[in-house]
């Protein structure tokens, strides 16, 4: 029987692999572990629907919540950031790293110990320490499987072919909310606005990610570490309706797609059951009734998180660990109202502007050098943001 641990269960990729696990997609499973974060009350119901032998929340002052809820069922319950990696440290064959942000590093990289599969939906470790993440699968005989929708596509496009043979990679944008708006208006909209994502219905941080393009630009660094790609054969391309996730062209001039409809549970069950396809509840694809597809540019002085993205795979070393910080710490300051929307890029710029130059490419990698590097980032948000946010919000609007 195969043993899962879940890491940020409670989340919205972890609860769409419950929903999976729990209609038995998969096969029969033991489930080891499932971690969560603030709501502890849907922790406690994953844990007793799916018979978890622990259930970890990251905030100790939960710990008592959470052993309520599990009274009298048996499910050990722990808390804190050490007893999310001590659940890491038991054995599981499949692990879904769904944690928000950089906290889901450690774990992933504590899971793939067990020589396992790690489902990857925390693309923040990738672009913070890809190099890292891969190298420490190689040393386990662990595999990584992509769970991200445009990753998890490339993936599937990829079955059977000879990477040589790829020309280039295209990923999909949906453009988000503010695809049409104009730079003015961006930078006065809400964090509702932000959050609202056409398409896919995603946890708060990466709604927003998906407004500015920084989901896309985490991506496009994502498959550079994901397929060793050149970074110049990677192309975004935006396409509103999100019913193709990505494309690979080869060099024979063919072009493979792949389609689906916008429901995370292809991508998660797909590394479920992988290397076989097995049958997903997941709604089939009406082409007819779709009747179109729309494909755009990009359009980089809207969204500058692309040309970002470049410049840190460029750089290398711990510029991708800086440029995850920076965005994640610039879009706290956002939810919370300490600058505008159009700030956020501007914040990452001149982060990755005063930090990266001493963080290139003969930095050495390591869990010491990225921690550091992504406190560095952090303060120089805060610093930034601090300083100069008035005038930040001014900043060359249409
Ligand atoms: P959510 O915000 O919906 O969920 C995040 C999960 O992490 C929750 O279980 C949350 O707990 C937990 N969590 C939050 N902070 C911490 C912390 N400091 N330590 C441990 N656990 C924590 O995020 P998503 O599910 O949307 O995204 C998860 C990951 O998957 C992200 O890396 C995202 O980029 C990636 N991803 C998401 C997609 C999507 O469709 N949602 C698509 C592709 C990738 P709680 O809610 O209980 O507080």
């Amino acid at each position: 029987m195969r043993r899962v641990t879940i890491f940020g269960a409670t989340g919205s990729i972890g609860r769409n692999t419950v929903d999976l696990l729990a209609r038995g997609v998969g096969g029969p499973t033991r489930v080891v572990a499932l971690t969560g974060g603030r709501n502890v009350g849907l922790l406690a119901e994953q844990a007793r629907l799916l018979g978890a032998e622990l259930a970890v929340t990251a905030y100790p002052e939960l710990l008592d919540a959470l052993r309520a809820a599990l009274d009298g069922t048996g499910v050990e319950v722990a808390a804190g950031p050490e007893a999310i990696l001590e659940a890491a440290d038991r054995p599981a064959d499949w692990v879904m790293s769904a944690i928000v942000g950089i906290a889901g590093l450690e774990p992933g990289l504590r899971a793939l110990r067990h020589g396992g599969t790690l489902a990857l939906a925390n693309k923040e470790s990738l672009v913070a320490a890809g190099p890292l993440l891969l190298a420490e699968a190689a040393r386990h005989g662990a595999r990584i499987l992509p769970v991200d929708s445009e990753h998890s596509a490339i993936f599937q496009a990829l079955v059977g072919e000879d990477i040589s043979a790829v020309e280039r990679i295209i990923i999909t944008a949906s453009g988000g909310p503010f695809r049409t708006w104009p730079l003015s208006r961006m930078a006065r909209a809400t964090v509702a606005e932000a959050a609202s994502h056409p398409n896919w219905s995603m946890g708060q941080r990466i709604s927003i990610d998906s407004a500015t393009l920084f989901n896309k630009a985490m991506e496009v660094i994502e498959t550079r570490e994901f397929f060793g790609v050149d970074p110049a054969q990677i192309e975004v391309v935006v396409h509103p309706q999100s019913v193709v996730h990505a494309l690979v062209g080869f060099s024979d001039g063919a072009m493979m797609a792949h389609l689906g409809a916008a429901d995370m549970r292809h991508a998660i069950g797909y590394a479920l059951n992988w290397p076989v396809r097995a049958h997903l509840p997941v709604e089939r694809l009406d082409l007819a009734a779709l009747g179109r597809l729309d494909f755009e540019p990009p359009d980089e002085d809207r969204f500058p998180a692309l040309r970002l993205a470049r410049e840190v795979m460029a750089a290398r070393g711990l510029s991708g660990a800086i440029f995850n910080a920076a965005k994640e710490r610039a879009l706290d300051h956002f939810i919370a109202g300490q600058v505008c929307l159009t700030d956020m890029a501007v914040l990452v710029e001149r982060t990755l502007a005063a930090l990266a130059p001493a963080a290139g490419a003969d930095t050495p990698l390591t869990l010491d050098t990225v921690r550091a590097a992504d406190r560095a980032a952090r303060a120089e948000v805060d610093r930034l943001a601090g300083a100069t946010v008035p005038a930040m919000s001014d900043v060359d609007q249409n």
